[in-house]
């Protein structure tokens, strides 16, 4: 399988801060990877590099084949992106705002119209088509955004934290509308900050932290290597929290703490030493994505 984004060293300076330094990123064709860190790790920067609004100071970027910055253009030609920012013109239509896309990414005259009436039933917003773009609800207009993206049928889609601020519920939608994407075979990257949702649709997540990829992998695999299978919630005083991190940590368990508990990971392993009391009492759960996250990166999800 070739690869639809493959970054080799990429450094990205702004005088002395490194915003991206020396990244390793891979989007096999077809997959959907999920670009997880926290504030400030670099994503929204690496966004930018792979669509030319920055260009990198050292290291290699190749995208759908076309080497950056110097090929840029026809990259950016195969590509949809969804900003993080809504900025439909909301002065037209839900429809004229997807065919000033059509547009300008040159689909063919003739073939416009259907290219429209594709992103609008992709989006479901073949009921909306007529209305102005500034009527619609939140997450209608964040389905237009992505439908946008989508009109000239590119190869490869970035979306730069698609879902942030939606409510529960039209983040689901937009995860059904992200699911359908890649089940039809388009390219995507994804960051975000919402590790469930890199958990459900990235077929890949690489952990970014100050500028750099600190773990690469299946979210499957990256649980089972951090984190293992089963992490031990204990919940007390800070003075007592601080007795239990230490003594798991001797034990050679990593931890995180999560406000009035602290999260003793891997106790799988331990099940038999817990029920003989060598671990406190606790709530044992499945571990996931955000224990990995913390434990690489350090930081607690905003
Ligand atoms: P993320 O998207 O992961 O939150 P960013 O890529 O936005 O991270 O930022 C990475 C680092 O680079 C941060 O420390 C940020 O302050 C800095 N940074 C980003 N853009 C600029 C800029 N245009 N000028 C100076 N510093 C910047």
């Amino acid at each position: 399988m070739g690869s639809a984004i493959s970054l080799r060293g990429v450094v990205k300076r702004y005088g002395d801060l490194r915003a991206v330094d020396g990244l390793d990123l891979d989007v096999p064709e077809g997959s959907c990877v999920g670009l997880l860190g926290p504030n400030g790790a670099g994503k929204s920067t690496t966004m930018k590099l792979l669509t030319a609004q920055a260009i990198a100071d050292a290291g290699e970027l190749v995208v759908l084949g076309c080497v950056l910055p110097g090929e840029s253009k026809q990259a950016r030609a195969q590509m949809g992106v969804v900003p993080q920012l809504d900025n439909l013109d909301t002065t037209l239509s839900v429809r004229d705002n997807l065919r000033v896309f059509a547009r300008l990414y040159r689909v063919a005259k003739g073939e416009r119209e259907a290219a429209v009436r594709g992103a609008l039933e992709l989006a479901t917003l073949t009921d909306r088509a007529d209305e102005r773009a500034d009527k619609l609800s939140g997450g209608m207009r964040r389905r237009l955004l992505i439908a946008r993206a989508l009109v000239h049928r590119p190869r490869l889609v970035l979306m730069d934290e698609p879902t942030v601020g939606l409510d529960p519920q039209v983040r689901q939608e937009l995860w059904a509308l992200i699911a359908r994407l890649r089940s039809e075979g388009t390219s995507i990257l994804m960051s975000t900050h919402y590790i469930d949702e890199a958990e459900r649709l990235a077929d890949s997540v690489t952990i970014m932290s100050h500028g750099k990829a600190v773990s690469v992998g299946e979210p499957g695999a990256l649980i089972a290597e951090h984190a293992g299978r089963e992490v031990l919630e204990v919940y007390g005083p800070p003075d007592r929290l601080r007795s239990v991190e230490a003594d798991a940590q001797a034990r050679g368990h990593a931890t995180r703490r999560t406000g009035t508990s602290v999260a003793i990971l891997g106790v799988e392993a331990a099940r038999s030493d817990a029920t003989n009391g060598t671990f406190p009492e606790g709530h044992r759960r499945a571990a996931n994505l955000e224990d990995v996250f913390v434990h690489l990166t350090g930081e607690e999800i905003a």
